[in-house]
């Protein structure tokens, strides 16, 4: 049998937890697992501490300390259900959560960043009625038709590009349809590609 000593500090210990619990897990079972695992290193309220932890080290939080961003939310804020995110499959990151330099600390900005913008554009419904009022499927960069080009294939596909920086997004906002363009894959990876450009100041830089 193999001894699991305690981490040390308490959001190593919920990692531990979830970590253990196969890397997604709803509050109340990490904090019947971390009593499990680890055995007296909770005083007070576990449960709550738990979520603390956990709010702290998430981006997805509005309580996030943006120092680590270990934890995820599975189903969105309210579903209740946390990942750990060196373990979501849908998103596989390659990052040390648990350093404090200023470049990691920098990239874990900027990667949390993209990530809450992707889930933004990732809404099915929502982009289905986007896609609905559209005039042209036509990417509104560069104009690439998918249907066009690839015929029966690409009719009806586009992308759904959120306009607004996620940085200048109240906490928990709405997307709404106003807020999204339609772009090829082409340029919609080009907009994020140095993670602030404009539909605009792409088209301007089109050859
Ligand atoms: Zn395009
Ligand atoms: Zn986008």
């Amino acid at each position: 049998m193999t001894e699991i000593t305690a981490p040390v500090s308490r959001f190593e210990t919920v990692a531990a937890a979830l970590r253990s619990l196969g890397g997604q897990a709803r509050p109340v079972e990490i904090a019947d697992e971390v009593r499990r695992l680890f055995p007296g290193s909770y005083t007070g309220n576990l449960l709550q501490s738990v979520r603390g932890r956990i709010q702290e080290c998430s981006s997805d939080s509005h309580h996030w300390k943006k120092k680590r961003d270990l934890f995820y939310s599975v189903h969105g804020i309210g579903g209740g259900v946390w990942g750990l995110r060196d373990m979501d499959p849908l998103n596989p990151v390659n990052r040390d959560g648990f350093s404090d330099s200023v470049e990691s600390y920098m990239a874990f900005e900027g990667a949390a960043t993209l990530r809450t913008h992707l889930r933004r554009e990732r809404s099915k419904s929502l982009v289905n009625r986007f896609k609905k009022q559209l005039r042209t499927l036509a990417c509104s960069v560069c104009d690439f038709d998918f249907g066009k080009t690839y015929g029966e294939l690409g009719h009806g596909f586009i992308e759904a590009h959120h306009k607004v920086p996620v940085s200048e997004l109240e906490p928990g906002a709405a997307t709404r349809i106003e807020d999204l363009a339609a772009v090829c894959s082409n340029c919609h990876r080009m907009l994020h590609r140095s993670g602030t450009l404009s539909i605009e100041d792409l088209r301007c830089r089109l050859l």
